[in-house]
């Protein structure tokens, strides 16, 4: 049976002759593909695309365009993140006398951890370009692109600045991911809890040792009569904290002509962490007598920071309680009154923990 075996064998050749045959065509047309486009790559991520439950937030074909314009162009935004090495990577799109407008915005830090961050930025450069007037009433959006989308909105002192220099209640966030180019909006005001939506409470509902209510009331009160206030109108505060220890620290804002401000809460925290008295129960502000006080949200940012230590040890959240100097009061969390904030435990939990363990002064 020789024919047929040269036969089987004649049809193997052939069989090996074309595949190798389309070996050679492969490696021939993968090293003509590197010669035009260099190294093989992944599929590009392609054109953005709203997330099906953004799509309803932005129904506007035409502003939809105008995102995803800013995220195509935030690619490129220049940051210098030398210490989170995180960056930020803003844009937005301004409609100028029928003439649209890209605008640019990056984070940069420096020295102490100090950092100009990518919305401030953004906005900043449209106000350095088009007017404060811009600002307030032809940014809608801002765009961030990032291979992050882990959902925290902007930090305390950045919703400060958009709520004072944009139309906020109608400014939308887009976060583009950059990976498959899914972008996903939100409102900015869902990052915003006015004082008076704090649920009221009544005194005697405040689980609070007794005495400690008025004690700290009086605190607050006190505090507020000093301060600096060369530049503040309304707005001055006192704040007094009750830490687990049951010492009671307290603050006052204070201004200066670098329009540094330093912020009741911070003060208080930071005097309390000075002691190594890390853990807060209690928070109450003080405004003028018969108001309401208003509490910042850079100042909810240093509360929320703090009540994540607590977290971190087991602890409830820091109790916020506001008094309008006449019996009345409202109490809330850091937590619910700075929604999708973030915190160092979501950077750096192992850090926190360690550092709870080796500082704290209750051990
Ligand atoms: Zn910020």
């Amino acid at each position: 049976m020789s024919w047929l075996r040269r036969g089987v064998e004649g049809n193997r050749l052939l069989v090996s002759w074309r595949r190798n045959s389309a070996v050679k065509v492969w490696a021939l047309v993968s090293l003509l593909i590197f010669l035009a486009f260099g190294k093989p790559h992944a599929d590009p991520p392609g054109e953005w695309r709203l997330t099906q439950d953004s799509e309803a937030i932005v129904p506007d074909a035409k502003l939809r365009g105008q995102i995803f314009r800013a995220l195509d162009a935030a690619e490129k935004a220049g940051t210098s993140p030398t210490i989170s090495h995180f960056k930020v990577r803003a844009a937005t799109v301004v409609e100028i006398a029928g003439q649209e407008h890209v605008v640019l915005g990056g984070n940069t830090e420096y020295d102490l951890p100090e950092a100009i961050h990518g919305e401030t930025s953004v906005l900043n450069h449209v106000t350095a370009d088009y007017g404060a007037d811009a600002t307030r009433h032809a940014v809608r959006f801002i765009a961030f692109y990032g291979d992050y989308s882990g959902g925290a909105g902007s930090c305390g002192d950045c919703r400060d600045y958009q709520l004072a220099s944009t139309d906020w209640e109608h400014l939308l966030v887009a976060s583009g991911l950059s990976s498959d180019h899914t972008v996903k909006v939100t409102r900015f005001a869902d990052q915003i809890v006015c004082e008076r939506n704090f649920p009221e409470v009544k005194a005697e509902k405040i689980a609070l040792p007794p005495g400690v209510l008025e004690k700290i009331v009086k605190s607050a009160q006190e505090a507020r009569l000093g301060g600096v206030t060369l530049f503040t109108t309304v707005r001055h505060t006192g704040a007094a904290g009750l830490a687990y220890s049951g010492k009671i620290y307290r603050a006052a804002g204070g201004d200066d002509a670098a329009f540094h401000y330093r912020y009741p809460i911070g003060g208080l925290l930071q005097q309390a962490e000075t002691e190594r008295d890390y853990f807060l129960r209690a928070i109450l502000v003080s405004g003028e007598q018969g108001q309401w006080p208003v509490i910042s949200y850079r100042d909810r940012q240093y509360g929320y920071e703090a009540s994540s230590f607590n977290h971190e040890a087991g602890k409830p959240p820091i109790q916020l309680i506001l008094t309008n100097g006449q019996g009345e009061y409202r109490m809330t969390t850091f937590e619910a009154c700075l929604p999708r904030a973030f915190s160092t435990v979501d950077f750096r939990p192992e850090a926190v923990k360690e550092f709870i363990r080796t500082h704290r002064g209750d051990r």
